[in-house]
């Protein structure tokens, strides 16, 4: 899988017994959809439900859009829960959050 942020390689790496994909280049990381474990584990639920399009929120849509090289698009800029700021793919259903963004939960450590 290709990072959305910066295109290069994402590679699994294992976060409180949970694998998902992470950016070794930028640090982003990518939630398949289906990977409720991992939402839950990271504590990201809350973050995701409560959702809204950045543009919307803000009127400032972000300059740089993530993009999904699976679907061969854009993804959707979001912002949930204590501003959490991650982008989603309407096509799979993917979820990228940028390296700032899992710090800024705390649910992310780097190793
Ligand atoms: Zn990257
Ligand atoms: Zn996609």
């Amino acid at each position: 899988m290709k990072c959305p942020g910066c295109a290069n390689d994402m590679v699994q790496v294992e976060v409180q017994s949970i694998e998902i994909d992470r950016c070794p280049a930028c640090g982003g990381i990518v939630l398949d959809k289906g990977e409720t474990d991992a939402i839950e584990v990271l504590g990201l639920s809350h973050v995701i439900e409560g959702g809204v399009a950045v543009g919307a929120a803000s009127g400032e849509p972000r300059t740089t859009s993530a993009r999904c090289h699976a679907c061969d698009r854009d993804m959707i800029a979001l912002r949930g829960a204590g501003d959490i700021e991650y982008d989603w793919c309407d096509g799979c259903e993917r979820l990228f959050f940028d390296r700032g963004e899992l710090t800024a939960l705390g649910a992310f450590v780097d190793a």
